[in-house]
């Protein structure tokens, strides 16, 4: 049993931390803020963290499951693309009518090369995508990705999600400091892609 949290309760619904890495910086991300979300410390002291360590996790909560589980924490879930794979699907068997949303900063095709929507069929069924800019220079000023054409990457991301059948979600982040994102043109940017679209203001106990 492990003693960090891998899931963690906000505002009634469950979520999973799978990881402490990221291939974006962005300059608002809580990582580098706080420890916490709301109580919870999601710093992780191993990067190998294993699908049996989450599971545990979740049934030690059985009696708190949301019916909506998220991937998300202080990092990029779909780095652990396995893990998410095995607990979701452990997930589903078990508890089939909950449904599995991934918070995600829309890399994932781009880090392993290859389109990754496909081995998530059955087993997710929303993805929450941080667009988070109108073009590239507003992108790479916020998001600061360590990933060559990355906003390119995210948009092709979502508009593969929503061709793959996913519930899928455009986000930004508002809110935060002096920076100005053009929210009407990234709702236009989301809808040409055929996904939904949210503004997530920032706050600063967590997301
Ligand atoms: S994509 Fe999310 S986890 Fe990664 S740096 Fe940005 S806010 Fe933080």
């Amino acid at each position: 049993m492990t003693d960090y949290n891998l899931a963690y309760l906000l505002d009634g619904k469950v979520y999973i931390n799978l990881t402490n890495s990221c291939t974006n910086d962005c300059v608002f991300c809580i990582r580098s803020i706080k420890e916490d979300v709301v109580g919870a410390n999601l710093f992780l002291n191993t990067e190998n963290v294993k699908a049996e360590d989450v599971i545990a996790q979740l049934e030690a909560m059985r009696d708190k499951l949301s019916s909506e589980i998220i991937f998300c924490g202080y990092g990029e879930p779909m780095l652990k693309l396995e893990v998410i794979k095995q607990v979701a699907k452990y997930i589903k068997e078990k508890y089939p009518n909950t449904v599995l949303r991934i918070n995600t900063n829309g890399h994932a095709n781009l880090v392993y090369k290859r389109n990754v929507l496909p081995e998530l069929k059955g087993l997710i069924d929303k993805f929450s995508v941080s667009l988070n800019g109108e073009n590239e220079e507003v992108y790479n000023e916020l998001s600061q990705p360590h990933i060559e054409g990355a906003y390119e990457g995210v948009k092709e991301f979502i508009a593969l999600a929503v061709k793959e059948g996913f519930d899928t979600t455009a986000t930004i982040v508002t809110g935060y400091k002096n920076y100005k994102v053009d929210m009407p043109k990234c709702i236009e940017i989301t809808k040409e892609l055929g996904a939904n679209f949210r503004e997530r203001p920032w706050i600063e106990n967590g997301y």
